[in-house]
């Protein structure tokens, strides 16, 4: 069935090209473990962004249906907190072991809804499972401290759900960022509210099925939708204690301090512009491969894309062959046999990109590459950029101040490291960075200097696996990066902290004075 979102499919039933859908169906929402058609008045049209034929329509729920999920995941969250975390953590391997079986219908969705090529779009749904499969140690994750702190005397440490959270999704990973969230906050014992990405919520959708399938109660997962509206009332409900963002500055910092200010827990990734910064020691044949594969997979919408190169020294002579191996990428339908990437998400971000790249041209940079005009034979009518290289950028190119989100790799050249260490921590980003060197000294180096939350030494894009946390910086997180997705720190986010101190031997309390005086200890 070509159908956005199979309600009663089976891991087998998926698109598999991007033919036009004979029949439209509304993508539904979901509460109290039930697919719901909405009786929203509002639409957003969803379309294939390689056709931009109409794939689904996607409801802007009401007021009274997102109350309704809000009152639903209250219900919920009575009895959830109250499952032991073995419990939980059963249904948790549950939904790790039906994700795999429906890898490739979660990707099929990805491909139809985000245009990433399929091949992609299961590593999308791969850096998500593996948050899943981490949750799975929460028995271990959640355990607490104890310390005699002194005679008879001590303290433990208890963490405890927060109570309905919310996460509040990007359209270019559809599947991984629902599953950064749903499965730590679920497995701490919250129940979640959960917004996809109104562009493309089809993995949302089946992630919720599955929710079902592995055996969470009725409203410890419901999935609402629209745009703006629902955002906003995300952050005024009181009953909602905490918001996971992932997306764009724009909305992502007006997020933060809305939802800071209504007294919630914020956890906001944002932006980037990734650097990677090439020395002429360096494995030419890797970096080259890896420059090009980070810098045009996923069409460059990938917060972690590196979409800037500094050429250090020598280097900027390697730019042509770089070109010569960017060029032969395959721009193509995302679930054609071969297809390197696929098109961008919607016409809007096509122009958009198109504008940067002539910005650029008219700011005296040089298109040493240009993916403008290109459309594969058999569809014309997608939103495609194909890989874009410009180089002689200078830092006050809007091409270099601005997140392009696209296949367009914008170069910079500099003489020294140092130079390009100054250059990179300018910017004010600060997601991703990387060094292709074979020096260990020189790496270290960089290592210590470099202002960026991640650093790949010879790793284009150093996205750490869920034992540890997605640590961005600076531009790139809002609330200076206290709050940080997965790993530990994630199960920090998503509990409270209780401790208690107990006197357990009171037998020998003789004095019938009371002691006013705040307790010294030697
Ligand atoms: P976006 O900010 O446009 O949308 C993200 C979410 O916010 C969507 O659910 C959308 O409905 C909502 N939203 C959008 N504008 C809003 C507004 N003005 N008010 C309230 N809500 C609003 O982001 P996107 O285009 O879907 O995703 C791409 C962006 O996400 C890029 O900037 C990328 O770098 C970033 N991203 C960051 C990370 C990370 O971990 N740092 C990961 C993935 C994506």
């Amino acid at each position: 069935s070509a159908a956005p979102v199979g309600l009663d499919s089976t891991p087998t039933s998926y698109p598999t090209t991007h033919d036009k859908i004979a029949e439209i169906k509304d993508t539904p929402w979901f509460i109290d473990n039930k697919f719901v058609q909405s009786a929203a008045t509002d639409f957003i049209d969803l379309h294939d962004p390689a056709t931009n034929n109409l794939v689904t329509r996607v409801p802007q729920n009401t007021d009274e249906e997102l109350r309704a999920a809000v009152a639903s995941a209250q219900r919920a969250f009575e009895s959830w907190r109250n499952t032991t975390v073995l419990h939980r953590q059963q249904i948790m391997f549950r939904f790790v072991g039906l994700i795999r079986e429906n890898w490739d219908r979660l990707a099929a969705s990805i491909t139809l809804e985000q245009g990433k090529t399929f091949a992609d779009a299961k590593g999308d749904v791969l850096r998500g499972l593996q948050v899943a499969e981490a949750a799975c140690a929460a028995p271990e994750l959640l355990k607490g401290e104890v310390l005699e702190v002194a005679k008879d005397m001590e303290t433990r440490s208890y963490r405890e759900p927060l109570g309905v959270v919310a996460a509040i999704c990007p359209f270019n990973f559809p599947a991984m960022i629902p599953l950064w969230c749903i499965p730590i906050a679920t497995v701490t014992g919250n129940t979640l509210i959960l917004k996809p990405s109104e562009r493309d919520p089809g993995a949302a959708m089946i992630l919720a099925e599955l929710c079902e399938k592995a055996g969470f109660p009725p409203g410890v997962i419901n999935v609402v939708h629209g745009a703006h509206r629902t955002v906003n009332f995300i952050l005024d409900e009181p009953a909602i204690k905490a918001i996971s963002f992932v997306g764009g500055n724009k909305a992502g910092e007006y997020i933060f301090a809305r939802g800071s200010a209504n007294g919630k827990r914020v956890q906001a990734n944002l932006g980037a512009k990734n650097h990677a910064a090439v020395l002429p020691d360096c494995n030419k044949n890797h970096f080259l491969n890896a420059v090009v594969g980070a810098a045009f997979g996923a069409a460059g919408q990938r917060c972690m894309a590196l979409s800037t190169l500094v050429t250090v020294g020598e280097t900027k002579e390697w730019l042509p062959e770089l070109a010569e191996r960017a060029k032969k990428l395959q721009v193509n339908g995302g679930f054609e046999q071969g297809a390197d990437l696929g098109p961008v998400i919607t016409p809007q971000s096509k122009a958009r990109i198109e504008e940067i790249i002539a910005s650029a041209e008219a700011e005296g940079a040089t298109i040493l590459l240009d993916g403008r005009g290109y459309k594969p034979p058999k569809y014309p009518n997608g939103n495609w950029v194909a890989p874009t290289i410009i180089t002689n950028v200078t830092p006050q190119m809007r091409c270099y101040r601005e997140e392009i989100f696209g296949p367009v790799l914008v170069c910079l050249s500099v003489d020294t490291l140092d130079e390009a260490i100054e250059l990179i921590n300018a910017n004010e980003y600060g997601n991703g960075v990387a060094i292709f060197t074979r020096s260990g000294p020189t790496a270290e180096a960089f290592r210590r200097r470099i202002h960026a939350g991640q650093v790949g030494i010879n790793v284009p894009i150093p996205v750490p696996l869920p034992m540890f946390s997605f640590t961005g910086n600076k531009k790139s997180i809002a609330g200076g990066g206290a709050n940080t997705f997965y790993g530990r720190p994630g199960i920090n986010f998503y509990t409270q902290q209780k401790t208690v101190t107990t006197l357990w031997n009171h037998e020998d309390a003789i004095s019938t004075k009371a002691d006013v005086h705040m307790p010294t200890h030697n």
